[in-house]
């Protein structure tokens, strides 16, 4: 099949429906046509922002700085590396732009949208989502069902909805349209094998294909994966790799936070590197490879 499950605009639609809507979202001033202007569009979404931007990025945990000043863009439609030496702050700077943690300080915009502090799946709503391990509550469920969870905005979550009468057929409707996704989103990781397998046992890396594979079912734009090759065997991490390139040409932007330097270096076309909470340097693989910086701030590690 052609990579293209995040069609689910059924879904989306319904999801849209049962969000409240704020006008101010829909209005965007286009830049003006240009030829620099159209081209440097094209980067960027209909406001001419990035799709994710972090500013100032701070967060304290008590004494610690875990992230001190982080500012960094991703362009849409880019598949982003995210590197850095062991506690320079990835993680941290991940949960603080998902809403995993508030920052100390410092803003994250969402497509030229000040979403700094929202709750995750309030991020998730507006269509940016991180990756999740699967939870303990989780595991007892089978693949099918830790799918049909996923997304964003079901109308059946909202109870006063499900008894409205007149609601139920479209509640009803809605669960289909998800169990069809979720079936599409299976298929497309090839793990469509594995539907009605409970999700706690499954192997490490099918498991990241399942984790990757949730965070599709919210229908995002843009998709933060922290190391999501780590204990994955050779064979499923290319497998993983093909999908996320396949995606991106469908329009998702990735952020990868990933160990290995050859993945990043093979895969990522754009690279920034932290460093003690901070920017070190951004580039192109072979220009951060190349940076004196970088290569003392990993002193002793390969880059
Ligand atoms: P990375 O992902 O780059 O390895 P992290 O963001 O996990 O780095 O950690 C950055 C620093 O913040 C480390 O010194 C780590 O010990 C500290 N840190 C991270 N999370 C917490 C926390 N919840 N409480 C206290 N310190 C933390
Ligand atoms: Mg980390």
């Amino acid at each position: 099949m052609s990579s293209d499950i995040p069609d689910a605009s059924d879904v989306a639609d319904a999801a849209d429906a049962a969000d409240e809507v704020d006008a101010s979202d829909a209005v965007t001033d286009e830049p003006e046509a240009n030829d620099s202007a159209v081209e440097e569009a094209a980067k960027h979404t209909p406001s001419g922002a990035p799709p994710l931007r972090v500013e100032g990025l701070v967060k304290r945990f008590g004494g610690v700085t875990a992230v001190d000043g982080a500012t960094f863009e991703v362009e849409q439609g880019s598949l982003t590396g995210l590197i850095g030496p062991n506690g320079a702050g990835k993680s941290t700077t991940f949960n603080c732009i998902t809403g995993v943690h508030e920052p100390t300080a410092g803003s994250v915009y969402f497509n030229g949208e000040d979403v700094t502090g929202l709750k995750p799946y309030q991020m998730a709503r507006k269509g940016l989502v991180r990756t999740f391990q699967i939870a303990r509550e989780l595991e007892e469920m089978t693949v099918l069902e830790n799918l049909m969870l996923a997304p964003k905005g079901q109308i059946g979550e909202s109870a006063i909805r499900a008894v409205t009468p007149g609601l139920r057929g479209e509640v009803i409707e809605q669960e289909e349209s998800i169990r069809e996704r979720a079936w599409e989103t299976l298929d497309f990781f090839e793990i469509d094998h594995l539907a009605t397998e409970h999700a706690g046992n499954l192997s490490g890396g099918q498991r990241k294909l399942l984790e990757m594979a949730r965070a599709l079912m919210t229908d995002p734009e843009v998709v933060l994966l922290d190391e999501p090759l780590a204990g994955v065997n050779p064979t499923l991490e290319e497998k993983l790799l093909d999908r996320v390139h396949r995606l991106r040409e469908d329009g998702y932007t990735f952020l990868l936070v990933e160990h290995d330097m050859d993945v990043i270096m093979n895969n990522c076309e754009h690279v920034i590197v932290m460093h003690q909470g901070s920017v070190l340097a951004e580039g192109t693989g072979d220009e951060i490879r190349n940076d004196e910086r970088v290569i003392e701030a990993y002193l002793g590690e390969d880059v």
